[in-house]
C-alpha cells in the first residue's frame, strides 16, 4: 500500500525536490479517510498532493506520509447546472466537459494544468475567473471522517481558501461546481483566447510551477521583475523566464535549493529596489 522513499520529483511539474517517506496514491474516500486516521495514530506529518504543479519540494524530501489525490479520483458528471467532480479531475478535462453541456463558468480553467482538489485549496483563478465563486459544495475528509460544506460554510479570497486557514489538513474528496447555461459558441470562444494568450505569454514548454508569487497589491509580478532586471537570471538549472519573468522554469538538471535561492534574491531585489514584498504562491513543502 505504502511505497517507500518515493521521489518527488517523479509527480510535481518542476521535477526537482527529495522523497517522500511513505507515499500513497488513494483509490476512494474511505482509503483517504483510513490513510489519515494511520497517520494520526502512529504520529506520522500527512501532506496531500494533487498533481504537484503548484509546488516545490525541498531537496531532502517530505517526512512521513504524501498522499496524491490524482487519477484515481477521476470521474465527473453533470446534472442540470451542477458539475459534480472528484478532486482529482484535472481542470481542463472539467472545463471541456462544462463546454459538452452548454455550461459557462470554467473557460478560465482551461490552461491550468492541475487537479481541482489542488485547485480548491489554492482557489486556482486566471482571466478574471476563479474557483470559489464556483464552489456549491465541498466533500471532504478530516480527523479521519468524512463531511461536507455548502457554499456558506466557505471562504474563498485571492489564492486562498478555509483549507490553507481554519481548516488546515481537511482533505477534498469531492468537488460540486455550479455553472450558468450558456452558448456553446461563445464558451469556446472564451477557451479559445484564454489558450492563445498563455501559450503566447507563458513559457509552456519549459517544466514550472506557474506564477511563482501572488500578484502585490498594485503591481504586476512580471513587470517589476523585468524591470529590476532579473529577467534571464539563472541560479544552477533554475531561471527566471525571459518570457515571462513571473514564471521560474527547469533548464536541465537542477535542485530545489536552485529555486530557493533564485526566489529570494527576487525577493531581496524587488524589496530593496520597490519597497514591495513578495510572497511565493507556490506552496513550498518537505525538508533542505
Ligand atoms: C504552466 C502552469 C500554469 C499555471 N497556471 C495557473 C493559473 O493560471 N492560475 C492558477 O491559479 N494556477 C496556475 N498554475 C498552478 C496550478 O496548476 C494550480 O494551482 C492547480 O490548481 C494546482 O493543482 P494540483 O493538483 O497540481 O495541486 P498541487 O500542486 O499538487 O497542490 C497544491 C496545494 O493544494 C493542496 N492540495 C492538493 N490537492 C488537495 C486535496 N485533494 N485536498 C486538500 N488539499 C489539496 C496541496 O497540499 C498543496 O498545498 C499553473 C501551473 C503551471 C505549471
Amino acid at each position: 500500500m505504502f511505497i517507500r522513499d518515493y521521489p518527488l520529483s517523479k509527480v510535481t511539474s518542476l521535477g526537482v525536490g527529495g522523497p517522500a517517506d511513505l507515499f500513497i496514491q488513494p483509490k476512494s474516500a474511505s482509503e483517504v479517510a483510513e490513510t489519515q486516521r494511520f497517520a494520526a495514530e502512529h504520529d506520522l506529518p500527512l501532506t496531500i498532493i494533487g498533481y504537484g504543479t503548484n509546488i516545490l519540494v525541498r531537496d531532502g524530501g517530505i517526512r512521513g506520509i504524501v498522499m496524491q489525490i490524482a487519477d484515481s479520483f477521476a470521474q465527473a458528471k453533470v446534472e442540470g447546472t451542477i458539475l459534480t467532480a472528484q478532486a482529482g479531475c484535472l481542470l481542463g478535462s472539467l472545463s471541456k466537459l462544462a463546454l459538452l453541456h452548454n455550461l459557462s463558468g470554467l473557460e478560465f480553467a482551461v490552461g491550468i494544468p492541475g487537479g481541482l482538489g489542488g485547485a480548491t485549496f489554492m482557489n486556482a483563478g486566471a482571466y478574471g475567473g476563479e474557483i470559489g465563486p464556483l464552489v456549491h459544495s465541498i466533500q471532504f475528509v478530516q480527523n479521519g471522517e468524512l463531511g461536507q460544506w455548502s457554499r456558506d460554510e466557505f471562504s474563498f479570497s485571492y489564492r486562498n481558501s478555509r483549507l490553507q486557514n481554519e481548516a488546515h489538513g481537511a482533505i477534498v474528496t469531492r468537488v460540486e461546481l455550479e455553472l450558468i447555461p450558456s452558448e456553446q459558441q461563445d464558451i469556446l470562444q472564451k477557451m479559445d483566447d484564454f489558450q492563445n494568450q498563455r501559450r503566447s505569454k507563458q513559457p509552456l514548454e519549459f517544466p514550472s510551477a506557474g506564477s511563482t508569487f501572488k500578484r502585490p497589491p498594485g503591481h504586476y509580478v512580471g513587470p517589476l521583475i523585468e524591470q529590476a532586471g532579473l529577467k534571464g537570471l539563472r541560479i544552477g538549472g533554475a531561471e527566471v523566464s525571459t518570457k515571462h519573468a513571473g514564471f521560474l522554469i527547469r533548464t536541465g538538471a537542477a535542485k530545489a535549493r536552485d529555486f530557493l535561492d533564485l526566489i529570494e534574491k527576487i525577493q531581496e531585489t524587488i524589496l530593496q529596489e520597490y519597497g514591495v514584498s513578495l510572497e511565493p504562491e507556490i506552496r513550498i513543502l518537505g525538508d533542505d
